[in-house]
């Protein structure tokens, strides 16, 4: 009782906003992002971010305590900072440990433009995909430096054992205008800022059915992970909502 006494007026007394340790990692966080983003943004002030055109953007909807279901169908800038990418080799996600899911679609679309008007469209441009190993004409963003990036994850990838590379190719898209299937928000390929892998190396949690708890399964080589992520991308197989053959660009997770 006397534990539920404090506790209620410690959330009295301190509510998170002015909680100090609090207010750090907001700062580390948006200082990550910023510093992920350097052609893009330009700082921050612990409210709003600043883009290099002028543009300032809220980090925070003033919303408290929101519900997974709610951060993924309506992510503040901050939200989608909120949960940590666990870097290398790691062990099945826990519930709802979805790093890289919340995405913030205001921040998304002025980044790499809306792919409904053509704005993502006219800045695409192609490369090879592994052309040691299939050769084939690929167009991405070349915002970010995207491009220039998947250039090099498609050169370490061509480096490896044929049995490892054989889960990168054919790729099964990187450009597709439409929301992800269980948010109704814009995925990152409708930015072409994302690429799936060869699908018959591909676990999805949608298909495992919608039971209670979401078994999870993998066939991507971690040696092509490494690669991604050493190159600013995360990984899909690392969410519990896991999606082993997508690859997106999301260096504001990879910072440390
Ligand atoms: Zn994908």
């Amino acid at each position: 009782m006397r534990i539920a006494l404090l506790a209620t007026r410690m959330a009295v007394v301190l509510p998170l906003a002015f909680d100090p340790a609090q207010a750090q990692t907001r700062t580390e966080l948006l200082d990550r992002l910023v510093r992920a983003y350097p052609e893009a943004l330009s700082g921050h002030d612990g409210k709003q971010i600043f883009w290099r055109d002028g543009t300032a953007m809220p980090v925070d909807d003033g919303i408290e305590d929101k519900s997974f279901e709610q951060r993924l169908r309506g992510a503040s800038i901050l939200d989608q900072l909120r949960l940590p990418y666990p870097l290398g080799a790691s062990a099945a996600p826990a519930a709802n440990a979805d790093p890289g899911r919340f995405r913030n679609e205001a921040f998304f679309r002025k980044m790499y433009g809306d792919c409904h008007t053509g704005a993502v469209q006219r800045n695409l441009v192609t490369i090879t995909w592994l052309p040691r190993s299939w050769g084939k004409a690929v167009q991405v963003t070349r915002i970010n430096g995207v491009a220039d990036r998947l250039k090099e994850v498609s050169a370490d990838i061509d480096k490896l054992e044929p049995a490892i590379k054989a889960a990168a190719f054919p790729i099964a898209g990187v450009l597709s205008c439409r929301p992800v299937a269980d948010t109704g928000k814009m995925s990152m390929h409708g930015y072409a800022a994302a690429i799936d892998l060869n699908l018959r190396y591909s676990d999805y949690w949608l298909w495992a059915g919608r039971g209670k708890s979401i078994p999870y399964k993998n066939r991507m080589p971690q040696a092509i992970v490494d690669i991604f992520e050493r190159h600013g991308f995360i990984w899909g197989g690392k969410w519990y909502h896991y999606d082993t053959m997508h690859f997106e660009y999301r260096p504001e997770l990879l910072a440390r």
